[in-house]
């Protein structure tokens, strides 16, 4: 695949942090719509990587472009944001003694201020479109509560809601099943390809089973790199990948 059709297109991307390279001549495509999964060990460049497609993190060498021809490297993480590429960092962190809908309500405003959003009257389009979000994310029979009163998985989902609201074409997720239980965990699965049926998806995680019910292409990173590339049976049965990651 080259950068037409491509959402993502990293090409050489190296990033040297004192020396030590956290990414070390990456090079990742990801086709439109398409959901990936993204594995390795600790340490092998994963939230760095979306730390650089947000634009928190400037690399030293390489190419990143989204939709096929915007530079990322050229934006800041405001602007990229705008783009339509929304990150869901590992801890939940969403406003807690705000109910579930005003979070929902809150992201769709965006641009508005928090207390000018919550006073602002919402048009009967935005209604629907926090009730679409809600029902996606399977908390609409939560609406009213206060956020801090969910379980830990019911705030993940809320913070995925909150980042569905701003409708990025592009949602990083870092680690989002990590404390969750097995039920939610599950949830989380099917929300995701829910989700994947309409944007593109990047998910990192290690929870094996979890990414087998994603069901898609699995890229592992080793040392900054990408070190295979496949369905999750191929890459599980590379030698190096047991090596480094699996067999320990
Ligand atoms: P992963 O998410 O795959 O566990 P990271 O991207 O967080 O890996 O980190 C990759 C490597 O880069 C690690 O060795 C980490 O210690 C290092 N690293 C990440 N961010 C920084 C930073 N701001 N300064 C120095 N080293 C960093
Ligand atoms: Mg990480």
């Amino acid at each position: 695949m080259s950068k037409q059709g491509s959402i993502l297109y990293l090409d050489g991307i190296t990033v040297s942090f004192d020396g030590f390279k956290a990414l070390n001549n990456l090079s990742l495509i990801i086709g439109e719509g398409e959901m990936r999964a993204i594995i390795g060990p600790n340490g092998a460049g994963k939230t760095t990587m979306m730390d650089v497609i947000t634009g928190k993190t400037r690399p030293d060498a390489g190419d990143a472009l989204f939709s096929g021809d915007i530079d990322l490297l050229k934006r800041d993480e405001a602007d990229i944001a705008r783009l339509g590429i929304g990150r869901k960092f590992q801890r939940p962190s969403v406003f807690e003694s705000h109910t579930v809908w005003d979070n929902i309500e809150l992201s769709l405003a965006g641009h508005r201020g928090v207390v000018e959003s919550l006073f602002h009257k919402l048009s009967a389009r935005e209604k629907a479109r926090i009730e679409e979000v809600l029902d996606t994310v399977g908390l609409a029979s939560q609406a009213s509560r206060l956020a801090a009163y969910l379980s830990h998985g019911q705030k993940q989902w809320l913070e995925i809601g909150m980042l569905l609201a701003q409708e990025p074409k592009l949602l990083l997720v870092d680690e989002p099943v990590a404390g969750m239980t097995d039920d939610e965990t599950a949830e989380t699965a099917k929300l995701l390809k829910k989700i994947a049926k309409e944007k593109a998806v990047v998910v990192v995680e290690h929870d094996m089973s979890f990414v087998r019910e994603l069901g898609v292409k699995v890229t592992v990173l080793h040392e900054g790199s990408v070190l295979a590339e496949g369905s999750l049976d191929t890459v599980s049965a590379d030698s190096r990948v047991i090596e480094v990651y699996l067999g320990r």
